[in-house]
C-alpha cells in the first residue's frame, strides 16, 4: 500500500504556516508500515487541486489530504474530489446535527457555510468530528482509497488516531505496535553509536533514532500477527536496549523529563528551589509545567546581573571577583544559597555563557556550570555547549534536569 500525503492550503504556499500535518502523517505511517513516496502540497485553488488528486492517485493507492474542509468559499477539497470521482456530495443529517449542536452549545448562529460542511461525498464513510465542526470522510473508489481531513491540527490529530489508524489497521492483516523509549545526557549520535548494531541488523521491529528538542528518542515498531506477539518483540529488542542505555533511558512514551523528575522528588518528599542566571528561568519554568509541584517545588530566583546574585542570593563579592559569575565557586554558592533561603532540601543552580556575545579564550560562549546542593553534599557539572543562544539555554535547561534527575536516582 502506496500512501500519498496531499496538504491544501494557499497559507501552506505562502510560508505563513508550517506543515505539521504532513511531518505528522508521515511518522505514524511509517509506524503503521504504510510506505509514503510523495508528499504534496497544493493552494486552495480548484484545477490544480484536481491536478494534485489526479497525479496522486496516478502513482499511489490510497491519498490522504488535509485542510479545505472549512465553511468558506476556499474550502473546495471535499467539493473537487467528489467531482475528481464523478460522484455528487449528499447532505449528511448525524454530521449536521453534530454541527447545529456545536454552535447551540457555544451560542453562535449556524452560517451557510457551516451547513456546507455536513455534505459528505456519495458512497462513503464518515469521519465523525469530535473536536469541531468539519467531518472527514474515507471514500473507496476501485481500490483507490480517499482520506479526507480538516486542516487544524488539533482536529485532524486526534481524527486520525480515533478513527482512521483502526480503518488503516482493518487494510493489513498483521497489526504494528510500537514504543517510545526517552532518552537524555546522551547526544543522539552517542546513544546510536551503543546501539549501532540492533540498529543496522534490524528487520522486526525497527529501531529509529531521532533527536527532539534537545532530547534522543528511540522508537520500537514491531509488525505481527497478535498484538500480544509484537509487544514480545517489543520487549525483546527493549531488554537488550536497556542492558545498552541503562538510565540514560529517563522514560517512555509521551512522559517528558520534568514529570519524571518532579514524581521522584514527590515520591521521595524532597523539597527544591532554584536559582538561574543564564537559563532565565527556564528550569523553572519546566518544573512547573507538571501538575501538583506546589508540594515539592518552594521557589525560583532569576538572578541574572552579578547586584542580583549578591543581593538575592548572597553570592559573596569575593567569589564574583575571584572566579567570576560563570563558574563552579559561583554555581555551587547559588545552589548552596537558594536551598538555604528557601529552605528547601535540594538547591539547583545554572550560570553560563549563552552568547551570542561575552565569550572569551578563557570561557567560551557555552561554557555552563550547573551547581546541586543537597545536605551539606555539593555536586556541578561543567557543560561545554554549542550553538545559539536559544539552543545553549535549551541544553542547559534539560542537562540541569538530568543532573537533577540522577542525583535523586542514587540517594
Ligand atoms: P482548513 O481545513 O483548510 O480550513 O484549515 C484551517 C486551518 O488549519 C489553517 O488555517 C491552518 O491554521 C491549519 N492547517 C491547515 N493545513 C495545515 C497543515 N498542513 N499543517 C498545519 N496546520 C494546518
Ligand atoms: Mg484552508
Amino acid at each position: 500500500m502506496i500512501c500519498e500525503i496531499l496538504s491544501v492550503g494557499t497559507e501552506l504556499l505562502l510560508g505563513d504556516i508550517l506543515n505539521t500535518n504532513s511531518q505528522y502523517l508521515n511518522r505514524r505511517l511509517a509506524d503503521l508500515g504504510i510506505s509514503v513516496y510523495f508528499n504534496t502540497t497544493v493552494g486552495d485553488n480548484p484545477q490544480r487541486l484536481k491536478k494534485a488528486l489526479e497525479i496522486a492517485f496516478s502513482r499511489s493507492d490510497m491519498v490522504i489530504a488535509t485542510g479545505g474542509l472549512g465553511p468558506t468559499k476556499d474550502d473546495l477539497t471535499k467539493e473537487v474530489s467528489a467531482e475528481f470521482f464523478g460522484k455528487k456530495l449528499i447532505l449528511h443529517e448525524e454530521s449536521l446535527n453534530r454541527i447545529k449542536e456545536f454552535f447551540e452549545k457555544r451560542g453562535l448562529p449556524l452560517t451557510e457555510g457551516n451547513i456546507k460542511q455536513a455534505y459528505i461525498i456519495e458512497g462513503s464513510k464518515v469521519i465523525p468530528n469530535d473536536w469541531g465542526t468539519a467531518p472527514g470522510i474515507i471514500y473507496e473508489n476501485n481500490g483507490k482509497i480517499l482520506i479526507l481531513l480538516p486542516g487544524p491540527p488539533r482536529e485532524m490529530i486526534p481524527m486520525f488516531e480515533t478513527y482512521v489508524v483502526p480503518y488503516l489497521l482493518t487494510l493489513s492483516s498483521e497489526t504494528i505496535q510500537s514504543k517510545v523509549l526517552r532518552v537524555c545526557g546522551l547526544g543522539e549520535s552517542f546513544m546510536e553509536e551503543r546501539i549501532k548494531d540492533l540498529i543496522e541488523n534490524q528487520t522486526n521491529p525497527t529501531i529509529a533514532p531521532y533527536a527532539k528538542e534537545g532530547e534522543a528518542i528511540l522508537r520500537i515498531t514491531a509488525k505481527a500477527k497478535s498484538k500480544e506477539e509484537a509487544e514480545k518483540l517489543i520487549e525483546e529488542v527493549e531488554k537488550e536496549i536497556r542492558k545498552r542505555l541503562g538510565d540514560f533511558i529517563y522514560g517512555e512514551g509521551d512522559i517528558t523529563l520534568e514529570e519524571v523528575v518532579v514524581k521522584l522528588l514527590i515520591e521521595k518528599g524532597i523539597t527544591i528551589a532554584v536559582a538561574e542566571s543564564c537559563t532565565g528561568g527556564m528550569i523553572s519554568a519546566r518544573i512547573v509545567n507538571v501538575p501538583g509541584v506546589s508540594k515539592v517545588f518552594k521557589e525560583g530566583i532569576i538572578a541574572y546581573s552579578n547586584e542580583s546574585k549578591v543581593k538575592r542570593l548572597n553570592i559573596s563579592e569575593e567569589t564574583l571577583k575571584k572566579y567570576g559569575a560563570v563558574s563552579k565557586e559561583c554555581a555551587l554558592e547559588m545552589a548552596r544559597n537558594v536551598a538555604m533561603i528557601s529552605g528547601a532540601d535540594i538547591g539547583l543552580s545554572s550560570t553560563g555563557i549563552a552568547g551570542p556575545e561575552g565569550g572569551t579564550s578563557d570561557k567560551p560562549v557555552g561554557l555552563v556550570y550547573l551547581g546541586l546542593y543537597m545536605n551539606g553534599v555539593e555536586n556541578y557539572k561543567e557543560l561545554k555547549l554549542s550553538g545559539d543562544r536559544n539552543r545553549i539555554r535549551l541544553y542547559t535547561t534539560i542537562n540541569a534536569l538530568d543532573f537533577l534527575r540522577r542525583h535523586i536516582l542514587n540517594l
